[in-house]
């Protein structure tokens, strides 16, 4: 591994992954921020290119948390394996959702979040491979030596039973669920496809199973927005930055005008979602919109 200063990350990641990008970019580090194609993916080609000798490290999210677009993460980890760079993934909408596997995709870091998987808020955990290569990578917090050095602090065990327990149920449901929620998925995107001036945002298959985010030509987003949400928990973009007036970067980055990711709703569907919730909200969608259109 050389000790350079250059990364490689995508311009639709997440603000978890770009900030801290940002930030390395003031101390001195070069980020290349890869483009994504108008589906939200790139290809391992691109990630190719961008490689150079002095590249340390690439970043690439295993799933969209707003468009939940799938990135070939083995194809990528595969390519960094064999340049001897470091791959993080940030799998924090992928964990229970998709197969994950370290060593079939050679990832060699991998942060994880509990809540997006019913865990409680709060904890999270980084995977770090110890060998073939072992990443040495620098302490966050210092003060204790807990965690082999790298996080001190003492732990607080009921979070981190929570968090197993929680990435162990996924897992077992993954597969029903997945299923479950591409059939309520197909249900809403067909249903209100009729409306016209509907864009899907994403790759249509290569995406999480209970995402779909569609951007509605002609209206006004916060007004749909207020339309749903007294019925249906929905957002506009990244629920982490939706108090921000500008329009979506990952929407933006798949080509949509801002007007256009303006008028984009996300609809998350979950463990919890049912076929009832899903006609009320198709109901409510296709009686609003027209309406909404017309003024
Ligand atoms: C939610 C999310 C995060 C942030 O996780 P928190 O535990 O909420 O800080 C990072 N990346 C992605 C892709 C996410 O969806």
């Amino acid at each position: 591994m050389s000790c350079g200063r250059h990364i490689v990350t995508v311009c639709t990641e997440h603000s978890a992954v770009l900030d801290p990008c940002h930030y390395l970019e003031s101390l001195g580090f070069e980020v290349t921020y890869l483009a994504v194609n108008d589906e939200g993916l790139i290809s391992v080609e691109n990630v190719a290119a961008s490689l150079r000798n002095d590249t340390i490290l690439v970043s690439v999210m295993a799933a969209n948390n707003e468009i939940g677009v799938l990135q070939p993460i083995a194809e990528i980890g595969q390519l960094c394996h064999d340049r001897g760079v470091y791959f993080h993934t940030d799998a924090a909408q992928a964990i229970g959702k998709i197969p994950l596997n370290v060593s079939e995709q050679n990832i060699d870091l991998m942060s994880l979040t509990a809540h997006k998987i019913y865990g409680a808020k709060g904890i999270g955990a980084l995977y770090v491979r110890r060998r073939h290569p072992r990443v040495a990578i620098a302490p966050q917090l210092h003060g204790g030596g807990h965690e082999r050095g790298l996080r001190s602090g003492t732990l607080y065990p009921p979070q981190i039973v929570g968090m197993a327990e929680a990435i162990t149920i996924a897992i077992a449901e993954m597969s029903t669920e997945s299923e479950r929620l591409l059939e309520l998925r197909s249900h809403l995107w067909q249903a209100i496809q009729p409306l016209g001036g509907v864009t899907l945002n994403g790759h249509p298959s290569q995406r999480l199973a209970g995402n779909l985010n569609v951007s509605f030509d002609g209206l006004n987003g916060d007004r749909l927005l207020r339309a749903l949400q007294p019925v249906v928990a929905v957002s506009s973009g990244s629920a982490c930055t939706s108090a921000q007036a500008t329009p979506s970067h990952v929407l933006q980055a798949i080509g949509r005008s801002d007007a256009l990711a303006r008028a984009s709703i996300r609809f998350g569907l979950g463990r919890f979602t049912t076929l009832d919730e899903i006609e009320t909200v198709i109901a409510l969608i296709c009686n609003t919109v027209p309406l909404l259109r017309d003024r």
